[in-house]
């Protein structure tokens, strides 16, 4: 009897792998086609200057709408993408489309707007992110201290040598540098005085936490602190509610993001965002 049951427990589970085997191949199958049938959107979430209360950047976050299998978000298949070699190819397209959108907002309504976007490690790595860079803000007219390049700590660990040649020569650039999700991974303090970094990314499991955690207040607070003592400007990701905002804010943090202010947004609904939060809130007068 246990050991029909065991057998039973195998068989569920080489059943569940073989379809996660099959779902995983089919999902691929429809990825390496995705580029060209034009299936990624690049979607924009606000990031606004804490003193000032305006938007100054957008976040470029990369979306997957397949017409056979659904919508996918990037931790579902940026992961893929990587191991079937395509992330060069994604993520140059990432980097020109979110210069080209960015141009057209500056000529638009918004010319003081910057705009972040995310670079994997696989594309560190390989030759080519520099002049990448280098044509789409040239293409696009684009002065280079409105785009951001994030990239994740754990990313800088492997090659170390090698990413931070590539990350000088970006700085060289006049490209501004962040590193994304502070604090999760394993936070060399020395990334922050070797390297160009121009901007840290507190990681949203901190903020989710940080009016209810006295530990995640201090780190939170701690991280401000020292960025500021290097010179480095703070972004509070993850800013779901005005408490959140209010300790940031407090504690003299620059920028905030998060879905307070809003989600990511296709390009056309960020712009109709933007008026909305740039136009003077209209305020209703008591007795009129
Ligand atoms: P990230 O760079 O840390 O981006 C922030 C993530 O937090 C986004 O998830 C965003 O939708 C989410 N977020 C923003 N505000 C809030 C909030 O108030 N509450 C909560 N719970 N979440 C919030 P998303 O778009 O699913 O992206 C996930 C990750 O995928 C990104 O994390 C980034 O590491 C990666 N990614 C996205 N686009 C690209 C890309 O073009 N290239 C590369 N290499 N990676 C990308
Ligand atoms: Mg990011
Ligand atoms: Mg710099
Ligand atoms: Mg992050």
């Amino acid at each position: 009897r246990a050991k029909e049951q065991g057998r039973d427990t195998f068989q569920f589970y080489t059943r569940e792998l073989n379809e996660r085997a099959t779902e995983r191949m089919q999902i691929e199958s429809h990825l390496v086609h995705a580029l060209d049938r034009g299936e990624f959107l690049v979607y924009y979430q606000p990031i606004v200057d804490i003193r000032t209360g305006a938007l100054a950047e957008a976040e470029a976050l990369l979306r997957w709408s397949s017409p056979e299998l659904g919508r996918f978000l990037p931790d579902q298949f940026i992961p893929l993408i990587e191991d079937i070699g395509l992330i060069i190819q994604v993520g140059q397209w990432v980097i020109d489309s979110a210069c080209r959108q960015l141009a057209r907002w500056r000529r638009n309504g918004m010319p003081n707007l910057g705009v972040t976007v995310n670079i994997s490690s696989r594309q560190l790595r390989v030759n080519g992110l520099v002049d990448t860079v280098a044509h789409a803000i040239q293409r696009y007219g684009i002065p280079p201290h409105a785009l951001e390049l994030e990239i994740t700590e754990s990313c800088l660990m492997t090659d170390v040598d090698e990413n931070s040649e590539v990350l000088y020569a970006l700085d060289r650039l006049g490209v501004n540098l962040a590193l994304d999700d502070f604090g999760t991974g394993y936070s060399c303090l020395r990334y922050l005085k070797d390297l160009p970094v121009d901007t840290v990314k507190i990681d949203k499991s901190f903020i989710a936490t940080v009016t209810t955690d006295a530990s995640d207040a201090s780190v939170v607070e701690a991280i401000i602190a020292l960025a500021h003592r290097l010179g480095i400007r703070v972004i509070g990701e993850g800013v779901e509610n005005e408490d959140q905002l209010d300790f940031i804010r407090q504690r003299d943090c620059d920028l905030a993001q998060g879905h307070y202010f809003s989600e990511p947004l296709p390009s056309d609904k960020f712009s109709l965002w933007q008026l909305d939060f740039a136009a003077p809130k209209r305020r209703v007068l008591s007795g009129v």
